[in-house]
């Protein structure tokens, strides 16, 4: 059973504009801001607008639309960026092993330099 999706969360916050963030990208489906500790030169957290937990919510309950329309924002950013030539990372951590913190669904876009092999 998934969690309930808990409004107060930190990602919930940025989305309403009751903290701040540092914007990259935003359209209907998704919102993009810096990662407020880096891992990377390039790292951006995409967040979809809906009210999804994880990666494993989404999948299971968005619609086609918003799950092309986030897909598509993701892949933009990507591109407006300049990642994809180099080449990048998507990773979205998903629940107690997947080590998630936020219980927003949130995609990494990791870049700018080489990122080295998967990590466990
Ligand atoms: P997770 O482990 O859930 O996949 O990743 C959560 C990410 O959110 C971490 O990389 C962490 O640095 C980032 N983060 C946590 N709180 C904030 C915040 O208030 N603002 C921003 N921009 N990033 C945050």
């Amino acid at each position: 059973a998934t969690l309930a999706y808990d409004d107060q969360n930190i990602f919930a916050k940025i989305l309403r504009g009751e903290i701040p963030c540092n914007k990259v990208y935003e359209d209907e489906w998704a919102l993009a801001f810096h990662d407020i500790a880096p891992q990377a030169p390039v790292h951006v957290l995409v967040v979809p607008k809906g009210a999804y937990v994880s990666w494993d919510d989404f999948a299971a309950k968005a619609s086609a639309e918003e799950i092309a329309g986030f897909v598509r924002a993701i892949g933009h950013i990507a591109r407006e960026n300049g990642l994809v030539e180099p080449g990048y990372r998507v990773l979205a951590n998903v629940g107690a092993h997947g080590g998630q913190e936020v219980p927003h669904l949130h995609v990494h876009l990791f870049g700018g330099r080489p990122l080295g092999p998967m990590i466990a």
